[in-house]
């Protein structure tokens, strides 16, 4: 672990600040040191990882293939680094972000342990100063915003919750030390992705787990396994074409999309098609027609299946009612991904609450209360999920050199160019920021694309002369319009999810991401480049601008 070291705080000039050392900040401080820019990150944690340095909750691991989810950018590093499993765990992916700050010898110009609070334009001399909980006041030509999709964990305001007398855990924030559950009875609050991967875990240990579900999930075997050495080797020897063609599909993603229609084909086939991907496991069950998030009709028949699929592994047929999700399509809410999630409600020690039956009334000293009951309780476990993409940097207060903050410019949601900056904040950046494919994708491939942007974007800013770059409100209106446009094309705005900001009351029911796909994206932003920076103002040199 990483402590900053106490010493004055920073202050003075660079030429780029980023917010986050995860696996966004961690790439653009390699790519911007090559390219001679004075950088400096700054990091909550005590070390690089950001997801994975905070989601340490037992259960913890990708759902996309390891092999996949990891950088491209260094032949050398994708050579050596060996994974140990299909689906890595948390601790793997926290080593392997650990062994790449070290590598590169990134550690050196990231600032741990503090928070950036402040962040505002001044367009005189076009430099944005960032002020941090330490006292940092650092003035910078550019600050990049790498500061996670995922990162605002968030406890919903359940009555009494302080008043409970055990320990309580978010998944989100959890300790570094080993949390021994044995012999406890354990409440988890949730059932998203991360419950679904904790709670089969957290049940193999504890004496008792209470999971408190207020909506059911769809969820996907895993099937993880050690990884084979022959297909780690596939991938070795064609990794710059299997790289490369992840980046054309649309979620960042290599595998077998079944271009059928799940309607043009007889229910045997039909059942075929979905055994065998359930068998083969993981995201790519979504893959298995081409039309199941855009007709209903074609979602239902995959619904159907899982829906079969709970019924068939859930002994107690009122418990397996409880768990299968009926109000929403299938993948609209991000498809679960688990190990023995559905079995685990067989064991003895398990038990489900359903919420919306029995809402949540109040957390007391001992345990949970819910309208019929109160169950006892010696921890709580709130796997209840974040402020998704807009959490982060609405914590910051981002201002303009006319006094508006990003805050008030998003109140009815947020509204960017190409999910990369945001019309009247200059020179700031934004990685898988909202209006791009970020949570919809392979995070890798999205980081890397939006990092080798924005670095393309800062060399020919250099070459030009030119003080920054600003997005047009006309270039952006029209995004926004198109992000909608797609969004409403699917199946995703009909449920209650986090992509919608339907987890947080008061939040603006927009879809965040950008669902035209991760290919059709990237060809947008080359073409938007290659043209000039098509949607953009370049900013003359200072001295002009300051008259
Ligand atoms: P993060 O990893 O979130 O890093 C952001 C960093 O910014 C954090 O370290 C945070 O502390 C720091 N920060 C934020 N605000 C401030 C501030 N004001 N001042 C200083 N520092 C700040 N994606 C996939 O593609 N596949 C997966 O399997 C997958 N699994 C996931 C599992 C979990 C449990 C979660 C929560 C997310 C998962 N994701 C997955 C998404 C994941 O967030 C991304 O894959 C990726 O790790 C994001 O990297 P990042 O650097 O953009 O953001
Ligand atoms: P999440 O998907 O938002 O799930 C939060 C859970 O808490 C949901 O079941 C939600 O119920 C419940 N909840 C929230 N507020 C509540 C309230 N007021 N009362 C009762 N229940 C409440 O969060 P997450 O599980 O942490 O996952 C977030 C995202 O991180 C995922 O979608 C995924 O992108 C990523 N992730 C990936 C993996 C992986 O497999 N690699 C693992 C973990 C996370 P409702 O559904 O009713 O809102």
């Amino acid at each position: 672990m990483t402590v900053r070291e106490s010493g004055p705080p920073l202050t003075g000039e660079v030429d780029v600040v980023i917010v986050g050392a995860g696996f966004s900040g961690m790439y653009l401080l390699y790519r911007l040191r090559a390219l001679g820019l004075r950088t400096i990150v700054f990091e909550a944690a005590s070390d690089v990882g950001g997801t994975w340095y905070w989601n340490r909750y037992p259960g913890a691991r990708c759902d996309v293939e390891s092999m996949q989810y990891s950088y491209s950018f260094s032949p050398e590093l994708q050579q050596e680094w060996h994974w140990q499993e299909i689906y890595a765990p948390q601790p793997e992916i926290l080593r392997y972000a650990q062994h790449v700050a070290e590598r590169f010898d990134l550690r050196r110009d990231i600032r741990f342990e503090t928070r950036v609070e402040r962040a505002q334009f001044e367009r005189a001399r076009c430099r944005w100063e960032i002020t941090t909980d330490r006292g940092d006041r650092v003035m910078a030509r550019y600050c990049v915003m790498a500061t996670g999709c995922l990162s605002a964990a968030r406890v919903p305001n359940f009555p009494g919750r302080e008043r409970f007398r055990g320990p309580t855990y978010h998944t989100g924030h959890w300790p570094h030390e080993e949390v021994d559950f044995s012999g406890q009875r354990v409440g988890v609050l949730g059932t998203g992705s991360s419950a679904i991967q904790a709670i089969p875990v957290i049940a193999a240990a504890a004496a008792a787990v209470t999971v408190f579900q207020r909506t059911p999930n769809y969820s996907i075997p895993a099937h993880n396994r050690p990884m084979p050495a022959e297909y780690e080797a596939m991938w070795k020897a064609r990794y710059p074409e299997l790289r490369a063609r992840a980046w054309e599909t649309r979620n960042g993603i290599v595998y077998d999309l079944n271009n059928q229609s799940a309607l043009e084909v007889d229910d045997e086939t039909r059942r075929k098609i979905y055994e065998e991907r359930w068998a083969a496991g993981g995201i790519p069950f979504m893959a298995a027609f081409n039309d199941l998030i855009v007709s209903q009709e074609a979602n239902e028949t995959a619904a159907a299946f899982v829906r079969e699929k709970i019924r068939a592994i859930v002994h107690d047929p009122e418990t397996a009612a409880k768990l299968t999700p009926t109000s929403y399509p299938i993948g609209t809410k991000r498809i679960c991904v688990d190990s023995d999630y559905f079995a685990t409600f067989n064991r003895p020690n398990v038990t489900l609450v359903d919420i919306r039956e029995a809402p949540i009334t109040a957390i007391t000293e001992t345990g949970v209360e819910t309208k019929d009951a109160h169950y006892a309780c010696d921890a709580l476990v709130f796997a209840t999920g974040f402020d998704a993409m807009t959490g982060a940097l609405n914590a910051i207060a981002i201002e303009n050199d006319k006094g508006e903050s990003l805050r008030e410019k998003w109140a009815a949601g947020p509204r960017t160019y190409l999910g990369l900056m945001a019309a009247g904040f200059p020179n700031l950046f934004m990685i898988t920021g909202p209006g791009s494919p970020s949570v919809l994708s392979n995070m890798m491939v999205s980081i890397e694309q939006h990092v080798d942007w924005i670095v393309r974007c800062l060399a020919d800013l250099r070459a030009q002369g030119a003080a920054g770059i600003e997005a047009s409100a006309e270039a952006e209106d029209s995004w926004v319009a198109h992000v909608n446009e797609v969004a409403h094309k699917t199946l995703y705005p009909a449920a209650n999810s986090w992509y919608m900001g339907a987890n947080i009351p008061g939040k603006p029911r927009v879809f965040m991401p950008y669902i035209g796909g991760v290919g059709v994206y990237r060809e947008i932003c080359e073409k938007v480049a290659a043209n000039g920076y098509e949607g953009f103002h370049m900013l003359a040199p200072v001295a002009a601008a300051a008259e």
